[in-house]
Protein backbone atom coordinates (compact mmCIF):
# COMPACT_ATOMS: atom_id res chain seq x y z
CA UNK A 1 0.00 0.00 0.00
CA UNK A 2 1.17 3.30 -0.92
CA UNK A 3 2.57 5.36 2.56
CA UNK A 4 0.41 8.56 2.93
CA UNK A 5 1.86 11.80 2.22
CA UNK A 6 2.59 12.47 6.15
CA UNK A 7 4.31 9.61 6.27
CA UNK A 8 6.20 10.24 2.89
CA UNK A 9 7.08 13.88 4.52
CA UNK A 10 8.15 12.39 7.77
CA UNK A 11 10.39 10.05 6.16
CA UNK A 12 12.44 12.73 3.70
CA UNK A 13 16.34 12.00 3.49
CA UNK A 14 17.75 15.30 5.06
CA UNK A 15 21.15 13.68 6.70
CA UNK A 16 23.78 14.02 3.96
CA UNK A 17 25.22 10.43 4.81
CA UNK A 18 21.74 9.09 3.86
CA UNK A 19 22.22 10.00 0.01
CA UNK A 20 26.26 8.83 -0.04
CA UNK A 21 24.38 5.61 0.44
CA UNK A 22 22.79 6.15 -3.16
CA UNK A 23 25.20 8.43 -4.96
CA UNK A 24 28.60 8.78 -4.98
CA UNK A 25 28.26 12.38 -2.93
CA UNK A 26 30.92 13.39 -0.32
CA UNK A 27 28.69 13.38 3.09
CA UNK A 28 31.23 15.69 4.70
CA UNK A 29 31.03 18.05 1.73
CA UNK A 30 27.44 18.26 1.16
CA UNK A 31 27.18 18.47 5.83
CA UNK A 32 29.18 21.64 5.10
CA UNK A 33 26.26 23.08 2.59
CA UNK A 34 23.30 21.89 4.58
CA UNK A 35 24.33 23.14 7.49
CA UNK A 36 23.65 27.03 5.52
CA UNK A 37 20.94 25.77 3.79
CA UNK A 38 19.14 22.57 4.88
CA UNK A 39 18.95 19.35 3.01
CA UNK A 40 15.73 17.84 2.31
CA UNK A 41 14.32 15.43 -0.57
CA UNK A 42 11.13 13.22 -0.56
CA UNK A 43 11.94 9.88 -1.21
CA UNK A 44 9.40 10.17 -3.90
CA UNK A 45 12.30 12.30 -5.66
CA UNK A 46 15.52 10.15 -4.59
CA UNK A 47 13.64 6.82 -6.48
CA UNK A 48 13.52 9.24 -9.56
CA UNK A 49 17.46 10.81 -9.28
CA UNK A 50 19.73 8.78 -11.34
CA UNK A 51 22.83 10.64 -10.76
CA UNK A 52 23.56 14.14 -8.71
CA UNK A 53 24.06 15.86 -12.34
CA UNK A 54 20.51 14.69 -13.50
CA UNK A 55 17.80 17.70 -13.47
CA UNK A 56 16.48 16.77 -10.39
CA UNK A 57 19.81 15.85 -8.51
CA UNK A 58 20.68 19.02 -9.44
CA UNK A 59 18.16 21.10 -8.21
CA UNK A 60 17.79 18.88 -5.16
CA UNK A 61 21.29 17.96 -3.99
CA UNK A 62 23.61 20.22 -2.00
CA UNK A 63 26.90 21.27 -3.86
CA UNK A 64 29.67 23.12 -2.93
CA UNK A 65 29.36 25.82 -5.20
CA UNK A 66 26.54 26.67 -2.75
CA UNK A 67 29.12 28.17 -0.74
CA UNK A 68 30.87 30.13 -3.27
CA UNK A 69 30.98 34.10 -2.72
CA UNK A 70 29.81 35.85 -5.49
CA UNK A 71 29.83 40.53 -5.17
CA UNK A 72 26.47 40.23 -7.52
CA UNK A 73 24.81 37.74 -4.95
CA UNK A 74 22.16 39.42 -2.37
CA UNK A 75 21.02 37.45 0.66
CA UNK A 76 17.65 38.64 -0.03
CA UNK A 77 17.21 40.19 -3.52
CA UNK A 78 14.00 41.18 -3.40
CA UNK A 79 14.40 43.39 -0.63
CA UNK A 80 11.23 41.44 1.10
CA UNK A 81 12.48 41.64 4.80
CA UNK A 82 11.85 45.84 4.36
CA UNK A 83 9.03 44.98 2.67
CA UNK A 84 7.45 43.39 5.29
CA UNK A 85 4.92 45.39 7.75
CA UNK A 86 4.03 42.42 9.79
CA UNK A 87 6.01 39.46 9.96
CA UNK A 88 5.87 36.84 7.23
CA UNK A 89 3.75 39.10 5.07
CA UNK A 90 5.46 40.76 1.99
CA UNK A 91 3.61 43.86 0.47
CA UNK A 92 5.65 45.42 -2.47
CA UNK A 93 2.83 45.76 -4.77
CA UNK A 94 -0.51 47.94 -3.47
CA UNK A 95 -3.31 45.39 -4.39
CA UNK A 96 -1.25 42.25 -4.00
CA UNK A 97 0.35 40.77 -0.68
CA UNK A 98 2.54 37.49 -0.19
CA UNK A 99 1.56 35.52 3.06
CA UNK A 100 4.16 33.19 4.21
CA UNK A 101 2.13 30.37 6.37
CA UNK A 102 4.78 27.72 6.48
CA UNK A 103 8.78 27.96 7.01
CA UNK A 104 9.50 24.42 5.38
CA UNK A 105 8.90 22.72 2.74
CA UNK A 106 8.67 18.88 1.24
CA UNK A 107 12.10 19.46 -0.70
CA UNK A 108 14.26 22.24 -0.27
CA UNK A 109 14.62 23.63 -4.15
CA UNK A 110 18.92 24.78 -3.95
CA UNK A 111 18.11 27.64 -6.25
CA UNK A 112 15.31 28.64 -4.03
CA UNK A 113 15.02 32.72 -3.64
CA UNK A 114 14.46 31.98 0.03
CA UNK A 115 17.39 29.81 0.80
CA UNK A 116 18.17 32.53 3.37
CA UNK A 117 15.44 31.28 5.57
CA UNK A 118 13.30 28.54 4.53
CA UNK A 119 14.11 25.22 6.92
CA UNK A 120 16.11 28.03 8.96
CA UNK A 121 14.62 29.07 12.64
CA UNK A 122 14.13 32.71 11.28
CA UNK A 123 11.65 30.89 9.16
CA UNK A 124 9.53 29.16 12.00
CA UNK A 125 5.67 30.49 11.16
CA UNK A 126 3.28 30.54 14.07
CA UNK A 127 -0.74 30.79 14.19
CA UNK A 128 -0.28 33.51 15.68
CA UNK A 129 1.99 34.96 13.18
CA UNK A 130 -0.34 33.94 9.93
CA UNK A 131 -3.49 35.70 12.15
CA UNK A 132 -1.30 38.64 12.64
CA UNK A 133 -0.77 39.21 8.48
CA UNK A 134 -4.56 38.23 7.77
CA UNK A 135 -5.56 41.23 10.41
CA UNK A 136 -2.94 43.23 7.83
CA UNK A 137 -4.34 42.25 5.05
CA UNK A 138 -8.15 43.14 6.95
CA UNK A 139 -7.07 46.98 7.58
CA UNK A 140 -5.87 46.87 4.00
CA UNK A 141 -8.91 47.18 1.95
CA UNK A 142 -6.52 48.02 -1.43
CA UNK A 143 -5.29 44.38 -1.12
CA UNK A 144 -7.85 42.40 -3.12
CA UNK A 145 -5.34 39.47 -4.00
CA UNK A 146 -3.79 37.23 -1.58
CA UNK A 147 -0.96 34.99 -2.11
CA UNK A 148 -0.06 32.05 0.07
CA UNK A 149 3.29 30.74 -0.21
CA UNK A 150 6.40 30.07 2.36
CA UNK A 151 8.10 27.67 2.28
CA UNK A 152 5.30 25.29 0.75
CA UNK A 153 2.05 25.69 2.74
CA UNK A 154 1.31 21.99 1.56
CA UNK A 155 3.01 21.35 4.39
CA UNK A 156 0.20 22.27 6.61
CA UNK A 157 -2.75 20.30 7.24
CA UNK A 158 -5.84 20.59 5.48
CA UNK A 159 -7.91 22.03 8.48
CA UNK A 160 -4.92 24.83 9.18
CA UNK A 161 -5.45 25.61 5.30
CA UNK A 162 -9.07 25.57 5.22
CA UNK A 163 -9.07 27.97 8.43
CA UNK A 164 -7.00 30.62 6.67
CA UNK A 165 -8.78 30.41 3.74
CA UNK A 166 -12.02 30.63 5.24
CA UNK A 167 -10.63 33.67 7.41
CA UNK A 168 -9.55 35.07 3.97
CA UNK A 169 -12.57 34.30 2.45
CA UNK A 170 -14.58 36.56 5.16
CA UNK A 171 -12.61 39.80 4.42
CA UNK A 172 -14.94 41.03 1.54
CA UNK A 173 -12.17 43.29 0.16
CA UNK A 174 -9.95 40.33 -1.10
CA UNK A 175 -10.97 38.96 -4.33
CA UNK A 176 -8.89 36.00 -5.08
CA UNK A 177 -6.62 33.92 -3.71
CA UNK A 178 -3.29 32.10 -4.94
CA UNK A 179 -1.72 29.17 -3.11
CA UNK A 180 2.18 28.73 -4.24
CA UNK A 181 3.59 25.02 -4.28
CA UNK A 182 5.42 22.63 -5.56
CA UNK A 183 3.96 19.64 -4.08
CA UNK A 184 2.98 18.18 -7.42
CA UNK A 185 6.68 17.90 -8.50
CA UNK A 186 8.33 16.31 -4.57
CA UNK A 187 5.16 14.96 -3.07
CA UNK A 188 2.16 14.13 -5.87
CA UNK A 189 0.67 11.93 -3.29
CA UNK A 190 -0.28 15.65 -0.83
CA UNK A 191 -2.52 16.30 -3.71
CA UNK A 192 -5.36 14.34 -2.34
CA UNK A 193 -9.18 14.23 -3.83
CA UNK A 194 -10.11 15.55 0.34
CA UNK A 195 -7.70 18.36 -0.65
CA UNK A 196 -8.83 19.04 -4.28
CA UNK A 197 -12.73 19.41 -2.92
CA UNK A 198 -11.74 21.74 -0.27
CA UNK A 199 -9.76 23.94 -2.50
CA UNK A 200 -13.39 23.99 -4.97
CA UNK A 201 -15.30 25.23 -2.36
CA UNK A 202 -13.26 28.36 -2.02
CA UNK A 203 -13.14 29.89 -5.78
CA UNK A 204 -11.34 32.45 -7.43
CA UNK A 205 -8.21 29.80 -5.76
CA UNK A 206 -5.58 29.42 -8.83
CA UNK A 207 -2.74 26.82 -7.87
CA UNK A 208 0.73 28.27 -8.69
CA UNK A 209 3.06 25.23 -9.29
CA UNK A 210 6.47 24.84 -10.38
CA UNK A 211 8.40 22.27 -13.13
CA UNK A 212 11.35 22.81 -14.29
CA UNK A 213 12.27 19.73 -16.86
CA UNK A 214 9.98 17.60 -18.41
CA UNK A 215 11.00 14.70 -16.23
CA UNK A 216 8.98 15.96 -13.76
CA UNK A 217 6.10 15.18 -15.34
CA UNK A 218 5.48 11.81 -14.04
CA UNK A 219 2.47 9.73 -14.39
CA UNK A 220 1.71 10.88 -10.42
CA UNK A 221 2.70 14.45 -10.65
CA UNK A 222 -0.02 14.72 -14.04
CA UNK A 223 -2.48 12.71 -11.77
CA UNK A 224 -1.98 15.35 -8.98
CA UNK A 225 -2.76 18.24 -11.42
CA UNK A 226 -5.17 16.48 -13.06
CA UNK A 227 -7.25 16.17 -9.77
CA UNK A 228 -6.59 19.82 -9.13
CA UNK A 229 -8.10 21.23 -12.45
CA UNK A 230 -10.87 18.61 -12.37
CA UNK A 231 -11.90 20.21 -9.13
CA UNK A 232 -12.31 23.61 -10.61
CA UNK A 233 -8.85 24.56 -9.61
CA UNK A 234 -6.74 26.68 -12.42
CA UNK A 235 -3.55 25.70 -12.24
CA UNK A 236 -0.21 27.77 -13.54
CA UNK A 237 3.32 27.31 -13.85
CA UNK A 238 6.38 28.88 -12.72
CA UNK A 239 10.22 27.54 -14.26
CA UNK A 240 12.80 28.98 -13.34
CA UNK A 241 15.68 29.21 -15.94
CA UNK A 242 18.55 27.10 -15.02
CA UNK A 243 21.74 26.63 -15.99
CA UNK A 244 22.74 22.93 -16.89
CA UNK A 245 19.35 21.93 -16.11
CA UNK A 246 16.57 23.51 -18.55
CA UNK A 247 18.24 25.93 -20.84
CA UNK A 248 17.53 24.41 -23.60
CA UNK A 249 14.78 25.90 -26.14
CA UNK A 250 13.89 22.06 -27.28
CA UNK A 251 13.78 21.24 -23.78
CA UNK A 252 11.42 24.29 -22.95
CA UNK A 253 9.44 23.53 -25.45
CA UNK A 254 8.43 19.87 -24.81
CA UNK A 255 7.99 21.08 -20.95
CA UNK A 256 5.95 24.08 -21.79
CA UNK A 257 3.67 22.27 -24.52
CA UNK A 258 2.75 19.37 -22.28
CA UNK A 259 1.73 21.32 -19.22
CA UNK A 260 -0.24 23.07 -21.56
CA UNK A 261 -2.02 19.78 -23.14
CA UNK A 262 -2.95 19.33 -19.10
CA UNK A 263 -4.56 22.50 -18.82
CA UNK A 264 -1.47 23.87 -16.86
CA UNK A 265 -0.74 27.44 -17.94
CA UNK A 266 2.59 28.37 -18.68
CA UNK A 267 3.07 32.15 -16.81
CA UNK A 268 6.33 33.23 -16.38
CA UNK A 269 9.93 31.77 -17.05
CA UNK A 270 11.74 33.23 -14.27
CA UNK A 271 15.29 34.75 -14.91
CA UNK A 272 17.18 33.09 -11.35
CA UNK A 273 17.29 36.14 -8.91
CA UNK A 274 20.13 37.22 -7.66
CA UNK A 275 20.37 35.04 -4.46
CA UNK A 276 23.33 34.41 -2.52
CA UNK A 277 24.61 30.56 -3.12
CA UNK A 278 23.02 30.25 -6.93
CA UNK A 279 25.27 31.69 -8.92
CA UNK A 280 25.91 28.49 -10.51
CA UNK A 281 22.20 28.05 -11.71
CA UNK A 282 22.03 31.63 -13.54
CA UNK A 283 22.04 31.91 -17.27
CA UNK A 284 22.90 35.21 -19.18
CA UNK A 285 19.79 37.22 -19.91
CA UNK A 286 20.87 37.12 -23.29
CA UNK A 287 20.58 33.42 -23.15
CA UNK A 288 16.97 33.81 -22.04
CA UNK A 289 15.80 36.02 -24.71
CA UNK A 290 17.77 33.56 -27.42
CA UNK A 291 15.64 30.50 -25.84
CA UNK A 292 12.15 32.56 -25.83
CA UNK A 293 12.68 33.70 -29.52
CA UNK A 294 13.12 30.16 -30.56
CA UNK A 295 10.02 29.51 -28.63
CA UNK A 296 7.66 31.89 -29.73
CA UNK A 297 7.28 30.93 -33.61
CA UNK A 298 6.48 26.67 -32.72
CA UNK A 299 4.69 26.80 -29.68
CA UNK A 300 1.35 28.10 -29.22
CA UNK A 301 1.04 31.63 -27.65
CA UNK A 302 -1.16 30.06 -25.36
CA UNK A 303 1.98 27.95 -23.95
CA UNK A 304 4.59 30.56 -24.10
CA UNK A 305 5.15 31.88 -20.58
CA UNK A 306 6.56 35.50 -20.12
CA UNK A 307 10.09 35.50 -19.39
CA UNK A 308 10.66 37.94 -16.40
CA UNK A 309 13.51 39.53 -14.01
CA UNK A 310 12.40 39.93 -10.55
CA UNK A 311 14.13 43.31 -10.49
CA UNK A 312 16.62 43.58 -7.69
CA UNK A 313 16.06 45.53 -4.50
CA UNK A 314 12.14 44.88 -4.41
CA UNK A 315 11.30 47.07 -7.56
CA UNK A 316 8.80 44.61 -8.94
CA UNK A 317 9.01 41.76 -12.23
CA UNK A 318 9.66 43.02 -15.43
CA UNK A 319 9.32 41.69 -18.80
CA UNK A 320 12.79 40.75 -20.78
CA UNK A 321 11.59 42.28 -23.97
CA UNK A 322 13.24 45.11 -25.63
CA UNK A 323 11.38 47.69 -24.03
CA UNK A 324 12.40 46.99 -21.11
CA UNK A 325 15.40 46.19 -21.10
CA UNK A 326 18.44 47.51 -23.10
CA UNK A 327 22.35 46.42 -23.18
CA UNK A 328 25.60 48.32 -21.84
CA UNK A 329 28.72 46.37 -22.61
CA UNK A 330 28.81 43.44 -20.52
CA UNK A 331 25.96 44.73 -18.35
CA UNK A 332 22.05 44.97 -18.74
CA UNK A 333 19.53 47.96 -17.49
CA UNK A 334 15.92 47.04 -16.84
CA UNK A 335 13.13 49.58 -16.56
CA UNK A 336 11.18 49.04 -13.57
CA UNK A 337 6.88 49.60 -13.56
CA UNK A 338 7.90 53.68 -12.65
CA UNK A 339 9.84 53.74 -15.28
CA UNK A 340 13.47 53.84 -13.14
CA UNK A 341 17.09 52.14 -15.15
CA UNK A 342 18.19 49.43 -12.43
CA UNK A 343 21.70 48.46 -13.01
CA UNK A 344 21.77 44.17 -13.42
CA UNK A 345 25.34 42.97 -13.49
CA UNK A 346 24.70 40.23 -16.19
CA UNK A 347 23.93 40.74 -20.16
S1 LIG B 1 9.48 24.67 -2.92
FE1 LIG B 1 9.59 26.88 -3.33
S2 LIG B 1 9.98 27.81 -1.31
FE2 LIG B 1 10.45 25.62 -1.16
S3 LIG B 1 12.64 25.46 -1.56
FE3 LIG B 1 11.57 25.12 -3.52
S4 LIG B 1 11.52 27.16 -4.47
FE4 LIG B 1 11.97 27.48 -2.29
Amino acid sequence: MMESWLAQHKNSITDPHQLAEHFAVHAGELAQVAQRYPLRLTTYLLKRITQPSDPLGQQFIPQLAELNNDVAQLVDPLNEELLSPVPHLVHRYPQRVLLLVAGSCFSYCRFCTRKRKVGCEDMAVSFGDILKGIDYIADHPEVNEVILSGGDPLTMSDRLLEDILKRLQRIAHVEVVRIGSRAPVVLPARITPALCEMFGRYQPLYFLTHFNHPAELTVEAIEACRQLVNAGVPVVNQTVLLRGVNDDATLLHKLFYSLHRLRIRPYYLHQMDLTCGTGHFRTRLEDGITIMDQLRGPLSGLAVPTYIVDLPGGHGKVPVTPDYVQRLGAQAQLRAADGTLIDYPQW
